[in-house]
């Protein structure tokens, strides 16, 4: 596979956590594997960090605008309307920095583009400068098959159902795994989700290829959907952080002195507790993980990002006494190495947000998970989880401390917790096989490779 292709591949990825972890990995993938060389190109906001710690790429950045958006405007909970922005403000400065790229003869001839999905616009620019461009959907293949089935345009109430609706606890119809109560976390604005997602949608249809980071064994069905769906070129390669160490693009500093208290701890006897990069909560719903972490009396390790909890800078609104009423028995932390807590032989289950990126880093662990999710996606992979994959428990009600009490001791102390252990683990050792030569995420990343040479 490790032929020297002498071409350049260059790479943008959407300016969030979730995203650029997952696009640096797969640069080090495609240069490690396809010895392809790498630039980077990326928006000034949350410009992807240690970038010496990358001196094998090219690093270029494009003014953006976004953090005047972000930082003047009050926080807006429609996602599509950051999505639309950066889909808007960066179409010039995105066109002339490609532009300047393809126009230097010094270096290597440059195969593709491969854009976050997100960044729909790029393929227009692609087109107009001539150059194929690639895709990475940093989702998971089940959450883009319900994008094209639901109903954003055509039924734009039942996105807003609330729990004194008939409807609201059924199957939604045009994707049943899902309920009127889960469609309703995707969004509060249905025409805006809808319009990023359609858009979405028809440039990964005109691209020249999907990637994405999943592997054959955990979404078959889907793939085979998705294949139907989408007549191009599809590569799961999945999942890209096992091809290396742990991920050095974490845009907040990783606390890792926590390491060392997870190991005075019992194997599997740690809840890691963690909602991400972007989901908050209000000060009740904090203050419910925090009655029902402390009524279990399971060790935990809690991640609190600065901001998280809405109205307040950080654990202001603990309740009186929590730290020194835990004691020992808990850590909060504003950042992790994730990935090493998940791998760690004390941790025991993870209550998640279902961001993509932790829930595959999870099954690479075989650990057991509870799901909150907050937006977008997330509900989908909590479905996902708990009704298809059987691996963990969905908190379909919200932070309440009797109901997250009750997941807690499903999880870790329950027959019906065993058996999910014993799913997700199965899960894993698929997952580790398929990585090996002749498994089918490494087949994928030969074709992958083969396909780039050729474009
Ligand atoms: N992460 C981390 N430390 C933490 C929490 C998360 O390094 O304390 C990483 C995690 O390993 C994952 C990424 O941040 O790779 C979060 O991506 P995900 O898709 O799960 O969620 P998002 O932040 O996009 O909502």
């Amino acid at each position: 596979m490790a032929t020297d292709h002498h071409k350049r591949i260059i790479l943008f990825p959407l300016p969030f956590q979730g995203h650029i972890n997952p696009m640096l990995q797969l640069a080090n993938i495609l240069h490690a594997h396809g010895t392809f060389k790498i630039t980077i190109v990326h928006t000034e906001y949350n410009s992807p960090p240690n970038q010496s710690n990358y001196p094998h790429f090219t690093f270029k950045s494009i003014k953006d605008n976004f953090s005047e958006i972000v930082n003047q405007l009050a926080w807006n909970p429609d996602s599509s309307f950051y999505l639309k922005h950066l889909n808007t403000s960066c179409v010039d400065p995105f066109r002339e920095c490609l532009a300047g790229l393809l126009r230097e003869t010094d270096k290597e001839p440059v195969a593709c583009v491969i854009t976050d999905a997100g960044f729909y616009f790029t393929q227009a620019v692609a087109d107009e400068l001539k150059i194929p461009r690639m895709v990475l959907r940093t989702s998971c293949l089940g959450c883009v098959l319900a994008y094209t089935r639901l109903p954003f345009h055509s039924k734009m109430d039942c996105f807003k159902l609330t729990k004194e609706d008939s409807q609201y606890e059924s199957s939604v119809e045009e994707y049943p795994i899902m309920k009127y109560k889960d469609i309703a976390k995707i969004t509060i604005n249905p025409q805006g989700t809808g319009d990023f997602v359609g858009n979405m949608l028809n440039e990964m249809k005109a691209s020249s290829g999907i990637i994405w980071n999943t592997f054959k064994e955990l979404e078959e069905s889907q793939l085979d959907t998705i294949s139907l769906d989408f007549k191009v070129p599809n590569f799961t390669l999945g999942p890209f952080h096992k091809y290396f160490p742990a991920s050095s693009s974490s845009l907040i500093q990783q606390d890792r002195t926590i390491l060392s208290w997870l190991d005075t701890q019992p194997p599997k006897s740690t809840i890691y507790v963690s909602f991400g990069s972007l989901a908050n909560i209000t000060e009740s719903e904090f203050q419910e993980v925090a009655h029902a972490l402390f009524k279990i009396g399971l060790p935990f390790l809690w991640v609190v990002r600065p901001g998280m909890v809405r109205g307040s800078e950080w654990i202001e609104s603990l309740p009186e006494r929590f730290l020194e009423r835990v004691g020992d028995r808990g850590r909060i932390v504003k950042w992790s190495p994730q990935q090493e807590v998940l791998a760690h032989p004390a941790t025991g289950c993870f209550w998640t947000h279902c961001g993509w990126n932790s829930t595959l880093e999870s099954i690479c662990e075989g650990i057991p998970m509870i799901c909150s999710p907050y937006f977008v996606d997330q509900p989908i992979n909590a479905r996902y989880v708990s009704d298809v994959w059987k691996i963990g428990v969905y908190l379909e009600d919200g932070l309440e401390r009797v109901g997250i009490e009750t997941a807690i001791k499903t999880v870790m102390m329950s027959k019906e917790g065993e058996m999910m252990r014993e799913r997700i683990t199965s899960l894993k050792e698929k997952l580790n096989n398929s990585l090996l030569d002749g498994g089918s995420s490494h087949q994928s990343l030969i074709n992958l490779v083969d396909y780039i040479s050729t474009l």
